[in-house]
């Protein structure tokens, strides 16, 4: 059975158009980019071609791209490159929110002699600008904040944020991993200094990612070795996965007219079909400002386990905004920052599309999710008990 994949913000599939690009570089175009010969040589143009195409997504230079091995070590490398260039300051912003990338850093940090405020966000997911304000200081090295929320899908006005904050003189990070080929970026027009993106994401393989980072930036390597991208990241470029990232970054540049009227036509259909057929469910996050392929939904007094379970019966693939941590279902820590009550976070799913998803896909969700809910909430004790309450209070 062909699935229903609606976990676009986990991972894509990689476009028919990159891998044909990649394969002969597995096979017949295996010379290591650094080497003084044609056969070497001709790899190092493909890559600069990459780089190119990569750049021109971003709207920035080939100089100011950097070839990792995904977006964790984007984010990695620029945090820590902000702190090593400002060695005197040690104060660091992020958000509530943020991706394991970035938060599981900000935590360690914390724990590692640095000060570190994590900006709460309201109801809708939207950033308290005021506390991050209020808290940036000429000791703050660096913020790092994502632009688009990976469950939610809700973005954060990161442009705007980062005038400030350069005007403060510390270093704007973002992870831009959800927001890259699905909302416009044009690096020449904004003040960002370093910007995180995953070929993963973006249907290019798992195993590439780039770092941006404006010329001019002070920087300092993750991984020290050999020479390669203009010695700021040493290792063997992973040659076919950063010429598949170039294919990637270009398909996305002719496909996000179609990501933001398609793909958001087909989502809102999903979405505003499911809450019209089924009781008591909810978006999380501020529908307004949002990622076009994003929905989640919250369908109270179920298990979003139980859901994903049911719904894999027809094939169809989403995520739960809970995280099996040793053993205890705990709501995911986005919903618990935005304060979703219990019996909503437990039973939230997060729905994801792409370009490769069809209305026939979306109809079938539709037609087999609203039954799904209905039997499963039959079964829960806290819906009894919910529904109990209703009758009494009618
Ligand atoms: C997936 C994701 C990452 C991590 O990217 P990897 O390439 O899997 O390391 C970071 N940030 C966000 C928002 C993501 O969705």
């Amino acid at each position: 059975m062909k699935p229903i994949y609606l976990d676009n913000n986990a991972t894509t599939r990689v476009a028919p158009e990159v891998v044909e690009e990649m394969l002969p570089y597995f096979s017949t175009y295996y010379g290591n980019p650094s080497s003084m010969y044609t056969f070497g040589g001709n790899v190092a143009k493909k890559i600069k071609e990459a780089r190119a195409k990569t750049a021109d997504l971003l709207g920035a230079q080939p100089e100011e791209i950097i070839f990792t091995s995904c977006g964790t070590e984007s984010d990695s490398t620029a945090i820590w490159a902000a702190l090593r260039a400002n060695p005197g300051k040690r104060h660091v912003i992020t958000s509530n929110v943020e991706h394991p990338a970035v938060k599981n850093l900000g935590e360690y940090l914390a724990r590692n002699g640095y000060r570190v405020t994590f900006v709460p966000v309201d109801r809708q997911g939207r950033l308290d600008l005021d506390h991050l304000y209020a808290h940036l200081s000429d000791d703050t090295a660096v913020v790092s904040l994502m632009w688009a929320n990976n469950e939610t899908g809700v973005l954060f006005p990161v442009e705007a944020v980062a005038e400030r904050v350069h005007k403060r003189g510390a270093v704007f990070h973002t992870d831009a991993v959800q927001a890259v080929g699905k909302v416009p970026i044009q690096m020449a027009e904004n003040k960002i200094d370093m910007l995180a993106l995953s070929g993963h994401k973006l249907h290019a393989p798992k195993g590439v990612g780039a770092l941006y980072v404006r010329r001019g930036t002070k920087f300092a390597p993750f991984l020290l070795g050999g020479h390669q991208e203009n010695g700021r990241r040493g290792g063997t470029e992973n040659v076919a996965g950063i010429i598949g990232l170039g294919k990637a970054a270009e398909l996305a540049a002719a496909k996000m007219e179609e990501e933001n009227t398609r793909v958001k036509a087909m989502r809102d259909k999903l979405e505003q079909t499911l809450l019209e057929r089924i009781p008591n469910a909810m978006v999380n996050g501020d529908p307004a400002d949002r990622l076009p392929n994003t929905s989640s939904i919250a369908f109270e007094f179920v298990e979003g386990e139980s859901i994903l379970l049911m719904m894999d019966e027809f094939g169809i693939c989403a995520s739960s905004g809970s995280a099996c941590t040793s053993g205890s279902l705990e709501p995911s820590h986005v919903l618990r920052a935005m304060d979703v009550p219990f019996t909503a976070a437990h039973g939230s799913i997060r729905f994801s599309l792409s370009i490769y998803n069809t209305e026939a896909e979306i109809d079938l969700v539709i037609e087999k999710l609203p039954p799904i809910i209905e039997r499963l909430r039959k079964m829960s004790p806290f819906w009894s008990e919910a529904a109990g309450a209703c009758r009494t209070a009618v």
